[in-house]
C-alpha cells in the first residue's frame, strides 16, 4: 500500500490560508489503514484546524469534511460535484495519486495536498510502516527470493552483500538486518543459493522513461495510437 503521513498543521493552515470555505477530503483505501488521511484523520483535522482558528487567528475558515472510498478513481468522485461547488479549495488527504485526480476531476478549483507520500510498504506493528517497493519498473524478485534489494538494502545493491554485513545486521544501519543474509538464507531455504552465483548488471535508472504508462493489451485496438 501507499504510506503517507499528514503534513505538520502549521503547514496545512499555511496552505489553506487564502481560501475562506475549504472541503478537508479524506480517502477511504491507503492513507486510511496507514492513519494519515482517512475519515478519522479528517474529523480530528477538522477540530484541530477549528480549535486554532477559534484560538485568535485572523484566519476565517469554513471547513466541510467527507472521505471518498478511493480519491486515485473518478467513478468515486462523482458524488462530490455538488460540495465542490460549495467550496473555494479542496484539502485532499489522500495520496500525490489522489490530489493529482481530483485536481483533473475538478478543473476549476484548487486542490492542495494535506499529506506528504512517503513510500509503497507494509505494517510492521501498530503504528510502523516498512518500505518495501520503490516501483523500479524491472522487478527481479524472483531472483532474490521475494526480498527486494532496492528497498532493503541501504544501498539498494543488486549484487550483495557488500564488505560491510556483520552478524546479519547491515553495517549502515545496525537495526536493520542486511537484506542480502536474509535473501541469501531464504534462497537456501527454497534450494535455490545458486542464484547468489550469477552477476546482475547495474541498472541505469536514469533510463527509465518518464512518465511511465501501462495499456491493459485487451483494450488496444489494432493500430490504436496509445501515446
Ligand atoms: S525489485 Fe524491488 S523496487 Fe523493483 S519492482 Fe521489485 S519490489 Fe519494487
Ligand atoms: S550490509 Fe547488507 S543491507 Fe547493508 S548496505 Fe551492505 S549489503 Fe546492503
Amino acid at each position: 500500500m501507499i504510506v503517507a503521513e499528514q503534513k505538520p498543521v502549521e503547514e496545512i493552515r499555511r496552505i489553506i490560508a487564502p481560501y475562506e470555505r475549504v472541503l478537508l477530503l479524506g480517502c477511504g483505501t491507503c492513507v486510511t489503514v496507514c492513519g494519515a488521511g482517512g475519515e478519522r484523520e479528517v474529523s480530528f483535522l477538522n477540530s484541530v484546524l477549528r480549535v486554532a482558528q477559534a484560538k485568535g487567528s485572523n484566519e476565517i475558515h469554513s471547513f466541510w469534511e467527507y472521505t471518498v472510498k478511493r480519491q486515485c478513481d473518478f467513478e468515486f468522485l462523482d458524488l462530490l460535484a455538488d460540495k465542490v461547488n460549495e467550496v473555494d479549495a479542496i484539502l485532499s488527504l489522500g495520496c500525490g495519486i489522489g490530489v493529482q485526480v481530483v485536481a483533473e476531476r475538478f478543473p476549476d478549483i484548487p486542490v492542495l495536498p494535506g499529506v506528504n507520500t512517503s513510500f509503497m510498504g507494509m505494517a510492521k506493528e501498530w503504528g510502523v510502516w516498512d518500505e518495501r517497493c520503490a516501483a523500479c519498473g524491472d522487478c527481479r524478485l524472483a531472483e532474490t527470493a521475494g526480498i527486494c534489494p532496492i528497498t532493503r538494502c541501504t544501498k539498494g545493491i543488486l549484487n550483495g552483500p557488500c564488505a560491510g554485513t556483520k552478524n546479519g545486521k547491515c553495517e549502515a544501519n545496525k537495526d536493520m538486518n542486511c537484506a542480502w543474509v536474509l535473501i541469501y538464507k531464504r534462497l537456501e531455504r527454497l534450494q535455490q543459493l545458486e542464484k547468489m552465483r550469477r552477476y546482475y548488471p547495474p541498472r541505469n535508472f536514469r533510463v527509465i522513461p518518464r512518465p511511465r504508462r501501462i495499456v491493459m493489451k485487451a483494450d488496444v485496438e489494432p493500430g490504436e495510437d496509445n501515446g
